[in-house]
């Protein structure tokens, strides 16, 4: 039973050092320090559990989703938890709807942002109170319950909450020996550790080599800065990893349209399963035509880390625009929202293969992929999910990978509780680690 009045919400600017060695770097993102906008909800309950959530940032612009978060609160201040929850996607509406706010929206940038930091907290204290992990919170939910949550408006056409009830009741076939097979052998993963674009030629064969030791299968590498480089690039990985093994491209939004087709022909002969993002992520149809364009290479187009919300990636879907949906449990309004969608990838036969990396987005997103697998996919076909090898000590509930696959976590809650010690030292500007660097440049 949820229990306890929302009495503190508080909100911290958590920033990362990343850029110093080039981790996170792509094509368009060249010195990112991975960083959080991190909320904790307490209440007045006696149990003493927090909720934690965050959504993740690059760095800078980081002040102004924390700014975002702050002028959510009052939403959540004194509120029960169990309104909250007993009528989400009322609350959903309430936060995205806000008649002054969502002109700084609506349901995208800063403040979308924000919405998912609040609401992934959320999430992470009915889990806790449940004394579920949140995956399992939702595989054991109600069907209508679990459809209560979400916010159908502007995506009947394509989903009704009928259509979506018809799934999760097939779904319901079979699930405790999906349950079983993910608590056995868990679910896939692909590695991005090895190939960031600053990366140089010996690191990532050295890096290469050693995941293929640890068990990987499938590699995505980062491209679209420079052709030759590319060809240079993507050939030292073929040679490390083999023919057999699964690669993906990924262009962070680099390319016009034509200029994405070109490229990837000269990047064919190295068998990518996907580009991702090979343009700008509003461009719909761009991706479309791309999408068309490709087919006849055996190159899939993936996006959706920068997709803004449900209805984007219902157009991606009916406009054929792409063969790979990537949600993030960040950007889009939290669980709510990301259900939709995989309600809807589902309905179009489209599989998920989830963003992750940056800060505790593995952490998040394993839950509902975990979800997806048990109680709408049921299938692994063509499916994968990112992993990125930085920044989990910084979580107290960090994610177990065993042979490439992530294991479902047991504690309770969404996995997003960081440990206190890593709050304290990487706020911004004042904690320890900044206060020396900063101090160091000379600031
Ligand atoms: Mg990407």
């Amino acid at each position: 039973m949820v229990r306890g009045r929302i009495s503190r919400l508080s909100v911290h600017d958590l920033r990362f050092p990343t850029s110093l060695e080039g981790h996170g770097s792509d094509a368009m993102h060249t010195d990112p320090d991975y960083s959080a906008a991190y909320v904790v909800l307490e209440t007045d309950a006696e149990d003493g559990l927090k909720g934690c959530g965050l959504t993740f940032t690059l760095g800078k612009g980081t002040e102004v989703v924390v700014c975002a978060v702050n002028a959510l609160a009052p939403h959540l201040l004194n509120k029960d938890l169990g309104d909250i929850v007993g009528d989400f996607r009322g609350f959903y509406r309430q936060l995205t709807s806000d008649g002054q706010l969502r002109w700084i929206g609506p349901e995208k940038g800063a403040v979308h942002l924000a919405t998912a930091a609040v609401l992934n907290a959320v999430w992470d204290l009915w889990a806790k109170q449940e004394g579920k992990p949140l995956w399992k919170l939702l595989v054991d939910m109600d069907p209508r319950m679990l459809l209560s949550c979400i916010d159908f408006r502007y995506i009947t056409d394509v989903l009704t909450e009928e259509e979506a009830y018809e799934i999760l009741q097939k779904g319901q076939v079979g699930k405790k020996e999906r349950e079983e097979q993910m608590q056995t052998q868990g679910y896939p993963a692909y590695t991005t550790s090895c190939a960031w674009l600053g990366y140089t030629d010996t690191r990532l064969t050295q890096l290469c080599s050693e995941a293929l030791k640890d068990g990987w299968t499938r590699f995505k590498v980062k491209v679209g800065a420079d052709l030759q480089d590319d060809i240079r690039r993507c050939r030292l990985i073929r040679n490390v990893i083999g023919p057999e093994k699964t690669l993906m491209m990924d262009a962070n939004q680099r390319w016009d349209v034509p200029e994405a087709v070109e490229w990837m022909a000269k990047l064919a002969e190295f068998k990518p399963l996907w580009i991702e993002e090979p343009t700008c992520p509003d461009d719909i149809l761009g991706h479309a035509a791309i999408s068309k364009a490709l087919a006849p290479l055996g190159i899939g187009v993936a996006t959706g880390e920068q997709c803004h919300n449900r209805v984007i990636f219902k157009q991606l879907l009916q406009a054929k625009a792409l063969q790979f949906l990537q949600i993030d449990s960040c950007r889009l309004g939290s669980v709510n929202e990301n259900l939709s969608v995989l309600l809807m990838a589902k309905k179009f036969g489209v599989p998920v293969c989830p963003h992750a990396g940056g800060v505790g987005l593995c952490e998040l997103v394993q839950h509902l992929i975990i979800f997806d697998f048990i109680s709408v996919s049921a299938s692994l076909k063509d499916r994968m999910c990112e992993y990125v090898d930085h920044l989990h000590e910084h979580f107290k509930y960090p994610v177990v990978i065993r042979k490439a696959c992530y294991m479902p976590p047991k504690d309770a809650g969404y996995s997003t509780e960081m440990k206190e010690e890593s709050v304290r030292q990487h706020q911004y500007p004042d904690g320890e680690v900044w206060k020396e660097l900063l101090a160091a440049q000379g600031n």
